[in-house]
């Protein structure tokens, strides 16, 4: 067998000493494999000249004539113009950098060749500081055979560098392989070429390609190269899974009669949806490995009562359970409703925030080590070093989508650190998310996970009524909530959204909001709530809210997060367009869940840019929040509606998740095959695209 690329070191190509070598490891370019996976960013047409009469505004092109005339030009900024004319027209050379001798250099009647971008401006065509060949005594242009490829490079390290080592490993390519690592049978079925001619074709494609094509990603090479990408990181989930399944975990049974009993003292019936989804819940805690399982439900389908039940099992066979919600406000609203829940079952609930008081806090932390609290709820503080747990059998993680990459990579480890003091059982791991993203994603993007979704809303829930307002109308908006608040019996939430990303001037417009609303509005009662204010206070005042002794509620994004009041019926948020389309959309789920027909008011600075315009009128046409999911994704892109952009970690290299959509049943179905019957490529494929293994986990 011939040597394989990956095992040829840089260094042995001509023209690669250390310095090269540094330059090229900054690319993560070490061996010839590597480069050869180097792509280019795009490629130049140097093969043809076109007609000057037929250069388009804004094409790059090669054009070919005669020098007329080159004079210096003393316009806004002093430049050098040339003209050049062919058979079709006359085209403007144009230099704002220039010298006395190039100016020399255009020379009347004698020939040049330009290639660069075209610019129209009224009747005259120019180019502005093309590259020029000037041909002396010659009326033959120099053309090249073949499309010429442009390389994303480094600081230091120059475009014909590249171009001479990409050369060098294609041409290597006779005598070393790159390892095909898609079986046969499967690229004839896909109609895909093998790697090795997928890589030099998108290294010198051939003139009759297109580039529309390669550029858009559409193209069969890069599908190709997205494929096996694809294949690799779902391989490596499954991986992932099967090493998470190989854990032990208590086995949780059900306990039928407390269950029973549980859901008849409920106010209401259960969905069908999730009762589907606390079987499957149930079934994966009787089991002695750890469940990992993602539930996905809109906002306001009930996620909280389904941790509940899978809560209840846990407390019912005398282990700990514990619910981490990314905000204080959160936490303490879910212990509250626990509280209810459980209060007549004789299970202790207990709240664990970093906020909290210092005596509540030991006496907390006290009986989660005793194992007095069965169930705990609270913030990121529930993995902190100070925690001990006394037996714990499941951890349930809300909101999934708004902890950061990092805090979810860092839970799971903490959460097994946490119970390794006491056995060396896992925890069983339930993660909700409000993120509907689209399954196929789901299934891709969470492939360690089982996934469950909550498809239904309970009973009775109206479409919330949107409009788009501008906010030179905030007197009539105002205008409005009087009446609503009066003659209407509303209450209502008025959000003030993040300016530039700092909490600290949030709070500050939402106190400004507050006093003007107060002033306003003497004879209604105002409330304010924003992540600054303390625990205690922020406590009173969202009771105060629930309890309808205020009438609006001021609030920072903070309520964004799973507040319930099903009273409130209205909502103004304010400059709508700073947000993403999901994060509305969880906005907005605070109103609607009562009996009234609910409002929300988005009301925008202009002017709007077309991304926002187009933002709002989804939220204004729909409700659904798998349709506005899909939207963001066609608006955002996979990477940030995953949550992973904001942190600068690049998801995929050639893959990209919404574009190639329609790759991913074929992935997982053939996923399948391949670990059935080619498990050494497995390894392969994960130890050539996966770099991070660990990097993968989402929880
Ligand atoms: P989310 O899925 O957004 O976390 P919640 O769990 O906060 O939703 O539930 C939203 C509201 O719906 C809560 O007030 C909850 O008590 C209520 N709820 C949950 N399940 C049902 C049901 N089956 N019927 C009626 N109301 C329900
Ligand atoms: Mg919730």
């Amino acid at each position: 067998m011939s040597l394989k690329l990956s095992q040829i070191s840089v260094e042995t190509l001509k023209g690669v000493g250390p310095k090269v070598t540094e330059k090229l490891a900054l690319l993560s370019i070490n061996n010839l494999e590597d480069l050869l996976f180097h792509l280019p960013s795009r490629y130049q047409d140097r093969s043809r000249i076109h007609p000057i009469g037929s250069l388009l505004h804004g094409q790059t092109a090669q054009v070919f004539g005669m020098i007329e005339t080159a004079d210096v030009v003393f316009g806004k900024r002093r430049s050098l113009v040339c003209k050049i004319s062919d058979a079709s027209g006359i085209l403007d050379i144009r230099l704002f950098y220039f010298s006395m001798t190039q100016k020399k250099q255009f020379k009347r009647g004698e020939f040049v060749q330009c290639y660069g971008q075209v610019s129209h401006s009224g009747r005259a065509i120019s180019m502005i500081h093309p590259e020029i060949t000037f041909l002396k005594n010659q009326q033959i242009p120099k053309l090249e055979a073949g499309l010429q490829a442009v390389y994303p490079t480094t600081q230091g390290l120059q475009q014909r560098t590249f171009q001479s080592l990409i050369k060098q490993t294609i041409d290597s390519l006779n005598s070393a392989s790159i390892k095909e690592l898609l079986p046969q049978d499967l690229l004839e079925k896909l109609n895909f070429p093998p790697l090795a001619d997928a890589l030099r074709l998108l290294h010198r494609p051939p003139l009759d390609i297109s580039l529309t094509d390669i550029q858009s990603g559409e193209h069969p090479l890069i599908q190709r190269l997205a494929f096996e990408e694809l294949m690799a990181q779902h391989l490596a989930l499954k991986k992932l899974k099967q090493k998470h399944q190989a854990h032990h975990s208590y086995a949780i049974s059900n306990q039928q009669e407390i269950f029973l009993e549980f859901k008849k003292k409920l106010p209401f019936a259960l969905t069908s949806a999730q009762q589907k989804v606390i079987r499957e819940i149930r079934i994966d805690l009787n089991k002695n490995f750890p469940m990992m399982r993602l539930v996905q439900g809109d906002v306001g389908c009930g996620k909280t009562l389904v941790a509940a039940f899978a809560m209840l099992d846990i407390a019912a066979n005398n282990f700990q359970s514990v619910l981490m919600a990314p905000t204080e406000l959160l936490a303490e609203q879910h212990f509250i409703a626990f509280q209810g829940w459980f209060k007549n079952f004789g299970i202790a609930v207990t709240l664990l925030t970093s906020k909290m008081g210092n005596k509540q806090k030991i006496e907390s932390l006290d009986n989660i080590k005793t194992g007095a609290a069965k169930i705990i709820i609270g913030t990121h503080a529930v993995f902190q070093k100070q925690v001990e747990f006394s037996h714990i059998a499941l951890v349930v993680i809300d909101e999934q989508h708004r902890f950061g990459v990092e805090q979810r990579k860092n839970l799971l480890e903490k959460s097994f650190r946490s119970i390794e003091n006491n056995a060396s059982k896992h925890p069983h791991q339930l993660i909700m998310t409000a993120t509907p993203i689209p399954r196929t994603l789901a299934q891709t993007a969470y492939a360690d996970l089982d996934l469950s979704i909550i498809d239904e809303m309970p009973p009775g829930r109206k479409l919330v009524e949107t409009s788009v307002i501008n906010d030179l109308k905030r007197a009539q908006v105002i205008q409005r909530i009087r009446y609503a608040c009066q003659q209407d019996q509303r209450q209502i939430y008025w959000v003030c959204t993040l300016i530039d990303e700092s909490e600290e001037l949030e709070c500050q417009a939402a106190e400004a909001t507050y006093q003007e609303l107060s002033e306003q509005l003497a004879q209604l009662r105002v409330g304010l709530v924003h992540g600054r204010l303390k625990s205690k206070e922020k406590h009173h005042i969202m009771a105060q809210f629930k309890a309808g002794e205020l009438d609006i509620l001021v609030a920072t994004t903070v309520i964004e997060v799973g507040v319930d009041v099903p009273n409130a019926s209205l909502m103004i948020i304010e400059n709508p367009e700073r947000l993403g389309l999901s994060q509305l959309h969880q906005l907005r789920g605070r109103v609607g869940r009562g009996e009234k027909q609910s409002y929300c008011i988005l009301m925008y600075h202009a002017p709007l840019s077309q991304n926002a315009k187009q933002r709002l009128n989804v939220m204004r046409d729909t409700n659904d929040g798998f349709k506005i999911a899909e939207k963001d994704l066609e608006i955002r892109g996979a990477g940030e509606v995953l949550g992973t952009r904001q942190t600068g970690e690049v998801l995929f290299r050639f893959a990209d998740l919404l574009r190639d959509r329609k790759l991913l049943p074929q992935v997982h179905q053939n996923a399948e095959i391949i670990a059935n019957s080619h498990p050494e490529l497995v390894e392969a494929l994960c130890a050539r695209w996966i770099k991070n293994g660990e990097q993968l986990s989402h929880v």
